[in-house]
């Protein structure tokens, strides 16, 4: 028989009871009830906490952690310059795989159990198999987006763009594609539209579509404002999409996206700092679509769930209270509220990745990604009376106590499981003394790609 767990006594979202026991078999949820009597079980006590499902991030390159905070007071500009045209090339593979272990040990930390990985640092099929193998050893779920980004390169290992287009098939085939677990799923993470000819998008949707995975891209920012409407005229819109940022994009081009069936990721720290326009949760909603949440880079935010609720839902509210002050008026309510901002962080999160009917909240029958949040910290007294608000507007990274994903427990009593952290942290030090040495030197050798030639020249134009 299956390992069995019982969560006892927790507030468990989602529960008809104030409190309730959470039954979890193997990899799933086998029943949630006020009081469940199991033997051969082992009792997690959970009186105190909430029980939440894990929440789910739905664009982040993880591959920047290694770079943490360089970004803090960068622009789009700056952040494109230095990071994709600068610290991009000279990642090693062992910084790809430090960065996604630790990136994805910080989410799990946080209480994220599924993460969007957005892989655009494939400088050869080494760096492909260290991104997912930190994915892998972290044991988190995850989406692996492949990318097909051109980093410039003095000695490249991917002689063109077809090149690295049969590296993300045989990333499939070799990695994928008899894989026994479905912790780990691939994508596809499209090129910038405007930055690489319609062909080149048309050839590595065309890949995505081979294999049936789902793809990504980042979209209405920098110099392709009406990407939505140029991929729609292209005939390649469709609900196979994860639509990030869209600050750019049109209300009829959410429409459009809502349309199609696809869906979006909104960004609210990176956002906010760098200048690609006002998150679109209020024109998301109006548009049809279910806004879901990203943290993107750590290189410049935080790496939490918490911030980015809290970020998008007050930013939302304060665009929808301006304008009813500018007719004069007080707002005399708020429309959105903290079980929509929960939402956005869970279920739609796993209705982007294709998963709803697997993760997301908490039922019988869907997997074990299940979230202790605890309630003992002197910010709590007296606890918040509503669980999501708690959760929205007053919990903490550090109050994550308990993780599981799958049915697995990887963070226990506030420890993250298996993992010799001192040792990570050497490995960290030493990543990030060798990406900052090689920065000094990276500037001068970013003009030996097409695709770096037409970046520098997006950015000059915006400067
Ligand atoms: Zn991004």
């Amino acid at each position: 028989m299956s390992r069995r767990i019982l969560i006892k006594g927790g507030r468990v979202i989602g529960a008809a009871s104030p409190t309730a026991d959470v039954l979890v078999e193997g990899t799933l949820i086998r029943a949630i009830a006020p009081e469940i009597a199991a033997d051969d079980v082992e009792i997690i006590d959970a009186h105190g906490m909430i029980v939440m499902p894990g929440f789910v991030d739905t664009h982040r390159h993880l591959w920047q952690t290694a770079i943490r905070g360089v970004a803090a007071d960068w622009s789009l500009v700056e952040y494109i310059r230095n990071i994709r045209l600068g610290y991009a090339t000279s990642y090693r593979p062992e910084d790809v795989y430090v960065s996604n272990y630790i990136g994805a040990l910080e989410a799990i930390d946080a209480g994220i159990t599924a993460v969007c990985d957005f892989c655009h640092i494939i400088r050869s099929p080494d760096h492909t198999r260290a991104a997912v193998d930190g994915l892998r050893d972290a044991g988190i779920r995850a989406h692996f987006y492949q990318g097909f980004y051109d980093i410039p390169e003095q000695t490249p290992v991917f002689a063109d763009h077809d090149s690295r287009l049969d590296h993300a098939r045989a990333t499939w085939r070799d990695r994928f594609s008899t894989a026994t677990s479905d912790l780990i799923s691939m994508g596809v993470a499209l090129t910038e539209f405007g930055l690489v000819p319609m062909d080149s998008t048309r050839a590595e949707v065309a890949v995505a579509r081979e294999f049936g995975l789902p793809i990504t891209m980042h979209m209405g920012t920098l110099s392709t404002p009406d990407g939505v409407s140029k991929l729609r005229q292209a005939g390649l819109l469709g609900p196979d999409m994860l639509h990030v940022h869209c600050n750019a994009s049109s209300d009829e081009e959410l429409r459009q996206i809502a349309d199609s069936g696809g869906q979006v990721s909104i960004t609210p720290e990176t956002e906010l700092q760098m200048g690609m326009g006002i998150p679109i949760t209020n024109r998301a909603l109006a548009a049809g679509l279910k806004p879901t949440f990203g943290i993107d880079i750590v290189s410049d935010c935080s790496g939490d769930m918490f911030a980015q609720m809290r970020l998008a839902l007050q930013t939302a509210r304060a665009i929808d209270n301006e304008r009813i002050l500018q007719t004069g008026k007080m707002p005399v309510s708020i429309d959105l509220t903290v079980r929509d901002a929960f939402d956005f962080a869970t279920i739609h999160g796993a209705a982007a990745m294709g998963q709803q009917d697997k993760i997301g909240s908490l039922a019988p029958g869907k997997r074990a990604d299940i979230v202790l949040l605890a309630m003992d910290g002197v910010h709590h007294m007296p606890p918040s009376l509503d669980p999501l608000a708690t959760i929205v507007l007053q919990a903490r990274p550090s109050d994550v106590r308990t993780v599981m994903i799958d049915g697995v427990i990887r963070k226990r009593d506030g420890k993250l499981m298996g993992v010799d952290l001192p040792a990570l942290g050497q490995r960290a030090l030493a990543s990030s003394a060798h990406l900052a040495r090689a920065f000094e030197t990276a500037a001068a050798r970013t003009a030996s790609s097409p695709t770096a030639t037409t970046y520098a020249g997006a950015v000059s134009n915006a400067t």
